[in-house]
């Protein structure tokens, strides 16, 4: 336990898609007037420096966020609407603005994570709120001081509390409207279990809810299963459902032979999934029109494509 941090991970391709996912959901639910409530129950560090130590060594954003915005934005992430606006799907250049407005024109140093990939979407007008929850000590001290600086008062709590218990409570909100981010980083197998599990007491606590859930694809039967799993909630509980992948597919040279005294490159995360109940009407058409783009940037060969199913 503890041994995951989202430092080595912020603006890879998973992050592409979670947040991309997360900002037109966003968009969608701000647009009636009512307050909402937003949940992060795996909220990390908040903010993250891609210029910095624990992205320098993994390498991962490279073949995320900053191979995105090379491809797209023409090394100039801050004024991508400008650049490439005609071309791009509202989607895909929300997400650009978006983490092009945590930065100064050129390459990407900074890339900010849910918390404030949502913060920056609420209104203060009409009383939307931000619960957040880290369990990771120094993540969560983290998230203190990054969330501080932007000084959003009452808008946004922080607490270093288990996501999935401490969600319960706050369910359901009293303005009735709330999207609830989970996020776990699956480092601990019962994750699996866990996000179902707290998907079904949610589902029995505020039914009207929207919900979001990443996960990894990999080759577990836990994983493979927690899709599935999540559909027939949905179905049962008489919801409509979105189910989104993205998978960028093998590095060429992981297909090489290597020497002797080498050390086997390490294959990494490919693809990963978002899957939502209660999802904005508007969503599935609107991946199916991003993801190409994306694809057609981050995409290393074989195994590559995307998915965007929907039902209910
Ligand atoms: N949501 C973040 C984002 O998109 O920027 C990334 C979150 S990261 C994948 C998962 C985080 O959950 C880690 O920082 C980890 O320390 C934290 N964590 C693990 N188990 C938790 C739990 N039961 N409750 C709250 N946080 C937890």
């Amino acid at each position: 336990m503890f041994s995951y941090r989202h430092a080595f991970h912020a603006g890879n391709h998973a992050d592409v898609l979670k947040h991309m996912v997360l900002i037109a959901t966003l968009k969608y639910l701000t647009e009636k007037p009512a307050a909402l409530m937003v949940v992060d129950t795996h909220a990390g560090a908040g903010l993250y420096r891609l210029d910095g130590d624990y992205a320098g060594k993994s390498g991962e954003a490279d073949d995320g966020v900053l191979k995105l915005f090379k491809a797209l934005a023409q090394v100039k992430p801050a004024q991508a609407a400008t650049n490439s606006v005609a071309t791009l799907s509202p989607v895909l250049q929300d997400y650009l603005d978006l983490v092009g407005a945590f930065n100064h024109a050129g390459k990407p140093k900074v890339y900010p994570g849910s918390p404030f990939v949502i913060q920056r979407l609420l209104r203060h007008e009409a009383r939307d709120k931000l619960k957040l929850f880290e369990l990771h000590p120094t993540d969560h001290n983290s998230l203190e001081g990054n969330i501080a600086q932007l000084e959003a008062g009452r808008q946004v709590a922080i607490a270093r509390a288990d996501g999935f218990e401490a969600l319960k409570a706050l369910l359901p909100p009293p303005s009735r409207r709330a999207l609830v981010l989970m996020d776990p980083s699956y480092e601990i197998k019962s994750d699996y279990a866990r996000v179902p599990a707290c998907m079904a007491d949610c589902l029995k606590r505020f039914p009207t809810g929207s919900y979001m859930v990443w996960y990894p694809v990999i080759p577990r039967p836990e994983a493979h299963d927690l899709p599935r799993r999540l559909k027939t909630l949905a179905t049962q509980a008489g919801k409509s459902w979105l189910h989104t992948t993205l998978n960028i597919g093998q590095h060429a040279d992981m297909a090489q032979v290597t020497m002797p005294d080498e050390k086997a490159p390490r294959p990494g995360l490919t693809a990963s999934g978002v899957f939502l109940i209660n999802p904005p009407h508007t969503l599935k058409a609107a991946l199916q029109a991003a993801l190409p783009p994306v694809l057609e940037a981050l995409g290393r060969g074989r195994g590559q494509g995307f998915t965007v199913d929907g039902g209910g």
